[in-house]
């Protein structure tokens, strides 16, 4: 990513980070809503911090062997700490019958002192180069009590090469101590119209309607623009729109086999996503029918006017009703029947 593709208003923080040199803080907490922007600026700062050729403006070159390490994510000098059920999985490893048990245990969420222990070991070693190491906890909030107090250890007597840079979308939830040792940059939501005109740089069609789906979060927005969720986003559309003529246990049988999809997870479906995408369907129903705007589905809103058309009560009451359901969407007995209930609930609240 070259200057001109940055986004442009984290670029006063860039400045922040390389006008201040070899006075950058040790220890950085990055703090904003998820989608702000803030993941794929750590990603940036780290790789112009290790890169070999970085330009004026302390942009990594990208083709350096820094930067080669860098994007084959195996710099020696950079540690990343994920909860595990993040971590990339390798598909060539661990592939038969064999490991299938292991793969189905389901990974921490969190930050472990284990993970904390194996980097203060790398980071009592010098650097490859003698350079900087970066370490980079995203997201701090993720991790246990155990590591959080294992990093107070080394941002109190920081190695002098080391920059700790923390993501973290809920920095109240990180202990006052850990915050307190860290300089903390807020990251900020843009202007509608600077991040609509990003996202058109990007390939979005219809920016509005990503942005506005993503509650004005550009970096959120743009996996509605590119990758799977974009296209998620789409079909859960049709299958809305289809709904009042369809059946919805028919749908609900072909939503199942969706989640259960061998990639569902990845992407990022779930069931708690497809719940709040209904409410955001019915929210809109509701407001277009009383003459406002779309929020969430501009791209769909005409078609979406002319269900609800005359209706807002009714989608209101709906709406209300799906309340109940977000709550056991993240743990439904049975996800079949689940669906079927809900998707009954919409469309009987929604028909003519
Ligand atoms: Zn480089």
């Amino acid at each position: 990513m070259s200057a001109a593709d940055f986004p442009p208003w984290l670029t006063p923080l860039w400045q922040r980070a390389f006008t201040q040199g070899a006075r950058l803080p040790h220890a950085i907490l990055l703090a904003g809503a998820p989608g702000s922007g803030k993941r794929l600026f750590a990603e940036k700062l780290a790789q112009g911090l290790l890169c070999d050729a970085r330009d004026a403006q302390g942009f990594a070159c990208g083709v350096c062997g820094s930067c080669n390490w860098f994007g084959a994510a195996n710099h020696p000098d950079m540690h990343r700490m994920v909860p595990a059920s993040e971590e990339a999985v390798d598909e060539t490893e661990g592939d038969g019958e064999a490991d299938s048990g292991k793969k189905e245990k389901k990974k921490s969420d969190q930050i472990r002192i284990d993970q904390m222990r194996d980097m203060q070991g790398l980071l009592e070693i010098s650097g490859h180069q003698g350079g900087r190491r970066v370490v980079l906890i995203d997201p701090a909030e993720a991790m246990n009590p155990a590591a959080a107090n294992a990093l107070l250890k080394s941002l109190e007597e920081p190695p002098i090469d080391a920059v700790f840079l923390l993501v973290s979308h809920a920095p109240r939830r990180l202990l006052p101590t850990i915050r307190s040792r860290c300089q903390v940059w807020d990251f900020p939501c843009p202007e509608p119209a600077v991040a609509t005109q990003w996202l058109k740089a990007r390939g979005a069609n219809d920016a509005e309607a990503v942005l506005g789906f993503a509650s004005g979060l550009p970096l959120a927005a743009l996996t509605f623009v590119e990758g799977p969720l974009a296209e998620a986003r789409q079909r859960f559309a049709r299958d809305m729109l289809s709904l009042s003529k369809g059946d919805p246990l028919k749908l609900a049988g072909q939503w199942e086999s969706w989640l259960k999809a061998k990639d569902a997870d990845k992407t990022g479906l779930s069931m708690t996503l497809l719940v709040s995408w209904l409410q955001r369907w019915l929210s809109d129903g509701a407001r277009l029918a009383a003459g406002s705007k779309a929020r969430f589905f501009r791209d769909f809103a005409p078609q979406l006017a002319a269900l609800s058309r005359g209706r807002g009560e009714s989608w209101i009451a709906c709406y209300n009703e799906l309340l109940a359901y977000r709550r056991v969407a993240q743990h439904p007995l049975n996800a079949r029947l689940f669906l079927e209930d809900v998707l009954l609930r919409v469309a009987r609240g929604t028909a003519a």
